[in-house]
């Protein structure tokens, strides 16, 4: 799962806030630097290390989980905006207003968009 590229990942803060962020690169190292940007109360580079640095909190990273996959950085911004948007109050990122055009809302549509 930690090498696995191109995710839509969540992650559990100890409060039951959840962040979801997406990468296309390997999620272990996007985890890792969620981590060391708290540690290093480092707040602009992670909307979860600002939340922990806040309210004195910490993830259970292991319990985080992969929800979805995308091989592109449009796909998986989509997908990322779905899950927060469910996640209504719990989320802890600012959630963006789901605007879909063209082929994304006809593969909504149509069920191709899979998570
Ligand atoms: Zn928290």
């Amino acid at each position: 799962m930690k090498d696995k590229c191109g995710v839509i990942y969540q992650i559990q803060c100890e409060c039951d806030k959840t962040y979801t962020g997406e990468t296309g690169r390997a999620f272990g190292i996007r985890q890792n630097e969620h981590r060391c940007s708290i540690l290093r109360n480092d707040s602009s580079s992670s909307k979860l290390a600002e939340h922990c640095n806040e309210f004195l909190h910490w993830p259970k990273f292991d319990e985080s989980k992969i929800l979805a996959t995308g091989s592109s950085r449009f796909v998986r911004r989509i997908k990322e905006d779905i899950v927060r948007d469910k996640e209504g109050e719990r989320s802890i990122n600012k959630n963006r207003a789901i605007n879909l055009k063209g082929q994304v809302r006809d593969m909504v549509a149509i069920g191709r968009l899979t998570m």
